[in-house]
């Protein structure tokens, strides 16, 4: 089955304490998009401007990605730039343009509309919404968000979250929105904001998923080499949705923590490189061998 993947596609400038590079492909959909297409075709839907490679098109049509929703506009394409410090953790952006973006309003092909599943990956909330209300009724709807809209749209973020199947957030974000220290306790409390599942990302620490009786947890790929550690998060959903797509059947909660393990796989995957240039380059055999090594990591009862 395929997954629609909403989100914003842009133009980075990524500046680590070691390397600096512009004008690189980004965006959350592009990177949710490319990781879901490693188990599911992907929808894509999104804007560009004038500016936006034609080979990107030519790149996802081999990849199976349907780019029919991404609308070209002419302007620029959405710029934004951000720096990391010496932790490769903590992000500064030092400058967003919305250009084409500050008047998208996602409309949906018509083949687009009975997509089972749904990936909202992180734009504004009403923007998310009005993706959604253009849908006729997706079976599992998985959504990201940020920081930026917990502060500035909270109204509509409050309003999408009854709707949401799995609300993908990272730490920092789960605090902010619960006003909770323990992430315990604000993914349980999230969860009561709404969204069937809740999926926390705590970075090189790994991630935390919780239902309504269950819970799960698991680490993080140990990684050497980090280069660029952004759009691991948009990465991490894409996979998630995508992995969930590829199945058959209702969605469980032990398919939720298969996908959260090949959400980390890809995570860990995209980090390696900067933009998406890891990922264009990575097969299902290197994601397959990473998988396992993550059962074997998470095992304690070890026989012979
Ligand atoms: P992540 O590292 O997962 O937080 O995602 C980084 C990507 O988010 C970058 O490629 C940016 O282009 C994109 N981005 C940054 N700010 C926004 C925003 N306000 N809305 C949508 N996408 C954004």
């Amino acid at each position: 089955m395929s997954v629609l993947v909403v989100g914003s596609i842009a133009l980075d400038t990524v500046k680590t304490p070691v390397e600096e590079h512009s004008d690189l492909l980004g965006g959350s959909a592009s990177y949710a998009a490319l990781a879901a297409s490693f188990f599911s075709p992907v929808k894509l839907v999104g804007v560009v401007g004038s500016d936006f490679p034609e080979s990107e098109f030519a790149f996802w049509k081999a990849r199976k990605i349907d780019s029919e929703g991404v609308q070209r506009v002419s302007g620029k394409t959405f710029r934004w730039s951000g720096e990391y410090s010496w932790d490769l953790n903590t992000r500064r952006t030092q400058s967003i343009a919305l250009n084409v973006f500050e008047h998208f309003k996602p409309e949906l092909p018509d083949s687009y509309r009975k997509t089972d599943f749904v990936l909202l990956a992180n734009i504004a909330p009403s923007l998310q919404t009005h993706v959604l209300d253009q849908m006729d009724r997706p079976r599992f709807i998985a959504a990201d968000t940020m920081d930026l809209w917990i502060e500035t749209a909270r109204k509509d973020l409050d309003a999408l979250l009854p709707r949401i199947d799995l609300l993908i957030l990272n730490d920092s974000e789960a605090r902010e929105i619960t006003k909770e220290t323990s992430l315990i306790k604000a993914g349980r409390q999230i969860r009561r904001m709404g969204p069937r599942h809740v999926a926390i990302k705590k970075g090189e620490h790994g991630a935390l998923l919780f239902g309504e009786d269950e819970f799960f947890s698991c680490g993080a790929y140990p990684l050497e080499d980090i280069h660029d550690p952004t759009g691991a998060g948009d990465t991490f959903a894409g996979a998630i949705a995508g992995y969930l797509a590829g199945r058959v059947g209702t969605v469980h909660f032990t398919d939720l923590r298969k996908a959260m393990i090949y959400g980390s796989v890809l995570a860990s995957f995209c980090v390696e490189a900067f933009s998406l240039e890891r990922l264009r380059t990575l097969s299902m055999d290197e994601i397959n061998q990473r998988y396992e090594t993550f059962k074997l990591m998470s095992q304690f009862e070890v026989t012979g």
